[in-house]
């Protein structure tokens, strides 16, 4: 029979949620309570984190491995399903070679495990690692790196209130990252901060900003280019930073010669009136600081986007001090530190390029064994590939639900089906589990210790409240299983805990070289954290970019069209996220209380486009394209702008990324979530 639900002790941890990274820890029976963490200093926390320890006594969780027989997922003891991803993965880079494995990291999990997903994947000879950062962030991170050399917050949630403007573009923090906005934005504002929200919904960011510019999706850079062009032609420029700190100002204004401030704002769906108020609100500031969200990121042109928000900063010198910067707000627990340990294709940890000889040669004398040369496949491109006599054909995906979140869903399900081999490890049987050859039960966050990395890049330590259930396991101590079994280096995934791990993570993370496991304690530590360091660096960009120049470029952009055509009739959907529900919903939907309070998904729609298609606030609603289709519940609002249907992605049912389209932005890979043609009809 089952094993009895764990009982939680009360230990500091860090709220799996959201990327703000909230202390909590356990209170009574299934709530958490917030500890005066190094964010939420007065121990406040959302909705989510009261709820954070539900999923972890559900019903569904996952407490044996499981093995495909005859099609059907049978109990299996750890040996044998170990043994079978021994074979599937050596039995297809046998024939194959390492490029035909993919490794799927987790952003919800710590830096240690996520330090050991890219190590077991370079030791068995491909980068073909990644984690969701592709899907959220990967543009963003593009563009902070060519343009500053470090794709973080370039700010602190302390410094940013001394701004007296707050530009946030395509993000939603008082919803999203509640604790941040309450603890540290919405005071700013209340003493005069004048808040500038960029978005086509009215959220509840949108009521507390003093200017609202409700955007069309896809039209954030002929915005943004005529808030550049504003700030020039009104004098709101900061010549002395832009004499010492940039480069390319006359190619800049050159290009801003052609931009119609009028035209820009009208092909933008925005008053020009409004978006010369908010230009003068951003260039008149002494310091102003901008956030970005995946309104911006997620688009095919979304490294564009980003550059285009840069070139504000950079027009007004508002980099390098506290209260200003571009600051990308994370979306998931340990986002920033999935990416700061390596799990990504084309970067080892630290962010030091796999073609860079030297970084190789330092993971090398650490590891006993040097990284390949060749970039990896991105996420949604190795899921694209399989079939292709290239392609991919076997995959581990640990603690995500590419089923779920991918763009094009359906295809991505059909392609996961067709993998010679894959293994998931997770907590329960998700969408994408139900496809895989073996899943093994992983731990939650209630159950392991380790690092996370927030959204102002400060490393914090989790603590376990329980064992996890029946036999699952620690995902560390699965990772230095799996390690040893699928690659030819023993030693290498010999470990003591997690403070073993971090340990020889800070040797191969410059940004990291400096910090201390012990010394983290229940408080944190920033990076960049050089070795021989006293402390991490709170506010970047200072004396010189973290690419070590002195000045960076102004980059001119253009619009680029987003990808899906709009037949004439048809609406463009976009997706977002809700208070109550976090990401794909495979933990949220699993809690009783976050269900009672938000049960089903809805569509957003502008009562003009509700009137013209018959449709009435509560009714069944069908959104189409060539890609699928999907039935939900309308909710006629104002709040949408005309044109435009929002709904969210935290439901398998229904599967909204159906809908979505797999364009992806050249440089980051990102897919273009928030923009895509839909049919919308009364069913
Ligand atoms: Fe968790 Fe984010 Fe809510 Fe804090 S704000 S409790 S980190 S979900």
């Amino acid at each position: 029979s089952d094993p009895e639900p764990p009982e939680f002790e009360s230990r500091k941890s860090v709220c799996p949620f959201c990327g703000v990274g909230c202390g909590i820890e356990h209170a009574n029976g299934d709530t958490a309570t917030g500890w005066e963490g190094s964010v939420n200093q007065r121990g406040e926390v959302c909705p989510k984190g009261v709820a954070a320890f539900e999923p972890v006594r559900h019903e569904k969780r996952l407490v044996r491995p499981l093995v495909r027989e005859s099609g059907t997922h049978v109990v299996a003891p750890w040996e044998e399903a170990l043994e079978r991803i021994e074979t599937g993965v050596r039995e297809v880079v046998d024939e194959h070679g390492p490029e035909s494995v993919a490794f799927f990291a987790s952003s919800s999990c710590t830096n240690e495990e996520n330090y050991l997903v890219q190590k077991i994947a370079r030791a068995l000879g491909t980068n073909n690692v990644d984690n969701c950062a592709r899907l959220c962030h990967s543009s963003t991170v593009a563009a902070m790196v060519e343009r500053f050399g470090a794709g973080a917050m370039t700010n602190t949630l302390e410094d940013v209130g001394e701004a007296d403007a707050f530009l946030v573009c395509g993000a939603n923090p008082a919803e999203q990252h509640p604790i941040a906005f309450q603890s540290y934005l919405s005071p700013a504002v209340d003493d005069d901060t004048t808040l500038i929200h960029v978005d086509p919904r009215e959220n509840p960011t949108t009521a507390e900003a003093d200017v609202h510019l409700p955007v069309t999706p896809g039209y954030d850079i002929p915005l943004l280019n005529a808030m550049a062009k504003v700030i020039v032609e009104e004098g709101l420029v900061d010549e002395a930073f832009l004499a010492e700190r940039a480069e390319g100002r006359e190619a800049f204004e050159a290009h801003l010669e052609d931009v119609d401030v009028e035209a820009n704002a009208r092909e933008a769906g925005v008053d020009p009136d409004d978006l010369r108020a908010a230009a003068r609100a951003y260039g008149e500031a002494d310091r102003a600081a901008a956030f970005t969200g995946m309104g911006m990121s997620q688009h095919h042109c979304g490294t564009d986007n980003v550059h285009a928000l840069i070139n504000l900063a950079v027009l007004t010198g508002n980099v390098g001090k506290p209260g200003t910067g571009i600051n990308p707000l994370r979306g998931q627990n340990n986002v920033q530190g999935a990416n700061d340990v390596g799990a990504r294709p084309g970067d080892l940890p630290g962010y030091d390029p796999v073609t860079d000889a030297d970084a190789r040669e330092r993971c090398a004398e650490v590891w006993g064994f040097e990284p390949p040369a060749e970039p990896g496949r991105t996420q949604v491109e190795w899921a694209r590939s399989v079939g292709d006599d290239d392609g991919i054909r076997a995959a581990v995906v640990f603690g995500e639900n590419p089923v779920v979140t991918e763009p094009n869903a359906n295809e991505v399900a059909d392609a996961l089906a067709d993998l010679e081999f894959l293994a998931v490890i997770d907590l329960f049987e998700t969408e994408t589990a139900e496809l895989a050859d073996v899943v093994l039960p992983g731990s939650s966050w209630a159950e392991k210790a380790g690092t996370v990395t927030n959204t102002d890049r400060r490393v914090q330590r989790m603590r376990p409240a329980a064992d996890p259930p029946g036999e699952a396991c620690r995902d560390l101590e699965i990772l230095r299983r799996v390690g040893r079994r699928l690659t030819d280096h023993d030693l290498a995934f010999d470990y003591d805990g997690p403070a073993d791990v971090f340990a020889e993570l800070t040797e191969v993370t410059p940004i990291y070289g400096g910090m201390s496991y012990a010394e983290i304690g229940e408080g944190y530590q920033r990076w960049p954290f050089p070795p021989g360091a006293d402390s991490g660096t709170d506010v970047l960009h200072g004396d010189a970019f973290a690419s070590g120049d002195r000045r960076t470029e102004l980059a001119p952009v253009d619009h680029v069209p987003p990808a899906d055509d709009l037949a004439d009739d048809q609406l463009v959907l976009t997706t977002g996220r809700v208070l109550q529900h976090f990401n794909s919903g495979a933990l949220t939907r699993r809690s009783g209380t976050l269900m009672r309070l938000r049960g089903e998904d809805v569509v957003q729609l502008h009562p003009e486009d509700a009137e013209a298609r018959g449709i009435e606030d509560g009714d069944e609603v069908r959104l189409s394209n060539e890609r699928g289709g999907v039935t939900v519940t309308a909710e006629v609002t104002p709040a949408i702008t005309r044109g435009t249907v929002f709904t969210t992605f935290h439901y398998a049912e229904p599967l909204i990324n159906v809908l979505t389209g797999d364009a992806l932005d050249p440089v980051a890979k990102i897919p273009e979530y928030k923009h895509s043609a839909v049919t919308v009809e009364r069913v």
